[in-house]
């Protein structure tokens, strides 16, 4: 029998054992630091629910696996500066951007970038975390550890953020789920829709630049593209090579969730277009304890991830497949006093983009 060992035991990880459990297939994630060591067997296959980890017993053991699923790839992902460096060579529009080593001074970034520059950590950022601004008005200066070890880019005065979540089979075939449109609140993701109409006229050239991303690493199982739309125009933020948060609306609005397509093509099963159904929205729970109320909202489906409550930390969803303006409506009004105030902000997003 064929296990899937996940590096990394986070809620992405739990929600890709979730996701197996009816097909049958074993999924064991496996805590970084784990005393008990993953005796993996050689047909057994290994994936990631994380771009980048640090050298432990555990990490050691499961990346030396010969079934690990896109191996050489995290490497390139996890650096920005190769990561960024790989879409300029595929030709695939990226925020401006360029190294910061030695030489680097503030004055040179400007010139070439513009009056503001968002550096960020070359690795280990997420969540915003790992950027630094640099406005060229405020006189802001690169912190010191910060040459060599990040990159700068050019900030987007985009429309809006939006996402599109790629698979990929063992036999090069593709699929898509259709784009989100995502609202990022202080860096971090709150709150998600798809599918949107408005939308559709992007789906096909953003299903070209994934497509092409995925075949030249001969990727397989699920990445996500994250993107600005700036007019017409399409840029990619950043690449996550797994299951990624943009998507977790697919386990409410999709026959075939983000995490079983992940499964399905890792694990070499068939894999089929996955269908859409509903309008679908998905509002992260940031730092906030957990609220039984929640469940009695009509239609809501909350994966809590029984992690520690910290200011600014992911610590569950929830998510909404609805048909019908009125139904939208009451389960946002239903939903807004059962949350931190912040979230006004995003309740008033989302009836907008819905309603
Ligand atoms: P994630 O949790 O998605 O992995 P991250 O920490 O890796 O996030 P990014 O996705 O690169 O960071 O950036 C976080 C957010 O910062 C973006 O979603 C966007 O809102 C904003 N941002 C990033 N790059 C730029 C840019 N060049 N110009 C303007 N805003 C940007
Ligand atoms: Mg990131
Ligand atoms: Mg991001």
């Amino acid at each position: 029998d064929q296990t899937v060992w996940v590096l990394g035991a986070g809620q992405l990880g739990a929600m890709l054992s979730h996701a197996a459990y009816p097909l049958g297939v074993n999924v064991n994630p496996v805590d970084i630091d784990a005393q008990t060591l993953p005796q993996p067997g050689k047909n057994d296959i290994v994936t990631a629910e994380r771009e980048q980890w640090p050298e432990t017993p555990v990490t050691n053991i499961l990346a030396a696996h010969q079934n690990f699923a896109n191996k050489n790839f995290f490497a390139t992902i996890a650096d920005r500066f190769q990561q960024k460096s790989l879409l300029d060579k595929l030709s695939l529009a990226t925020a401006p951007w360029q190294l910061v080593c030695d030489e680097t001074n503030e004055s040179q970034l400007h010139q070439k970038l513009g009056e503001r520059v968002l550096l960020k950590r070359r690795m280990g950022g997420y969540d915003g975390r790992g950027q630094h601004w640099l406005k060229q008005a405020e006189n802001s200066q690169i912190p010191n550890d910060w040459h060599n070890n990040a990159i700068a880019e050019k900030a987007i005065a985009f429309d809006e953020e939006i996402s599109l979540i790629g698979v990929r089979d063992k036999n090069g075939q593709c699929y898509f789920y259709p784009l989100t449109l995502n609202l990022h609140q202080n860096g971090i993701l709150t709150a998600s829709v798809s599918p949107l109409e408005r939308l559709n006229k992007y789906q096909p050239v953003a299903e070209k630049m994934l497509t092409t991303l995925m075949d030249a690493v001969e990727y397989v199982g699920v990445m996500a593209m994250e993107c600005f739309r700036v007019g017409d125009d399409i840029l990619i933020n950043e690449i996550a090579p797994r299951v990624h948060n943009s998507g977790h609306w697919t386990q409410a609005g999709s026959n075939i969730s983000q995490f079983e397509s992940h499964i399905r093509c890792v694990t070499g099963l068939p894999m089929i277009q996955p269908s859409v159904r509903n309008k679908n929205f998905m509002i992260n729970l940031i730092g906030c304890d957990l609220d039984a109320r929640w469940l009695a909202v009509e239609g809501s489906e909350l994966f809590w991830y029984q992690k520690e409550v910290r200011p600014g930390r992911k610590v569950g969803h929830i998510n909404f497949s609805k048909t019908g303006e009125k139904n939208i409506r009451t389960a946002l009004e239903q939903m807004e006093p059962l949350l931190p105030e912040r979230y006004q902000e995003t309740i008033a997003w989302l009836t907008k983009e819905l309603l």
